[in-house]
């Protein structure tokens, strides 16, 4: 009986009118494609983008060197060199991110007992020259001065749902 009715399914091109069906369908369906760039998805404040470090709002780094974010990446991409200053406070001479290892998990940011690294909503950059994918301390800070606005929003956002 099976072959029968395979028989004159195939006839019929029965196979063929259900894919027009399913092209049929979505001809009329509301359109869901984002044309990038000039349109965009929209982000949660928990994206994961390039970092940044950032400063308390008397302009001092925040980050105490700890090195919890360089123990805890799983890639090894951060790199930290540090030494005390003359008022006994401990900060980072390097903090070195290298965004060719990097895999964007965040666990820097989830280990830092200051809110120093973190990772911004930016997500469209490109390096030109060999070297570039090294993001420096001061580069960091650089982003962070930038966007500090944008990352305390996002901060207080995130901390409401946790
Ligand atoms: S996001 Fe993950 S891989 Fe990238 S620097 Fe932070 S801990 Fe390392
Ligand atoms: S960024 Fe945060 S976790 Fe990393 S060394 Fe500085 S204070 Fe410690």
């Amino acid at each position: 009986m099976n072959t029968v009715v395979n028989y004159f399914r195939s006839l019929m091109l029965w196979e063929l009118l259900m894919g027009l069906k399913l092209t049929g369908r979505y001809l009329f369906a509301k359109k869901i494609t984002v044309q990038y760039p000039e349109e965009k998805t929209p982000q949660s404040p928990r994206f994961r983008g390039l970092h940044a470090l950032r400063r308390y709002p008397n302009g001092e780094e925040r980050c105490i060197a700890c090195k919890l974010c360089e123990a805890v990446c799983p890639a090894l991409a951060i790199t930290i060199e540090s030494e005390q200053r003359a008022d006994g406070t401990r900060r980072t001479t390097r903090y070195d991110i290298d965004l060719f290892k990097c895999i964007y998990c965040g666990f820097c940011e989830e280990s830092c007992p200051v809110d120093s690294i973190v990772e911004t909503r930016i997500f469209e950059y490109h390096f030109e020259k060999r070297g570039e994918n090294i993001m420096t301390k001061e580069q960091l800070l650089t982003i962070g001065d930038k966007y500090e606005q944008q990352l305390a929003s996002d901060r207080a956002q995130d901390a409401r749902y946790r």
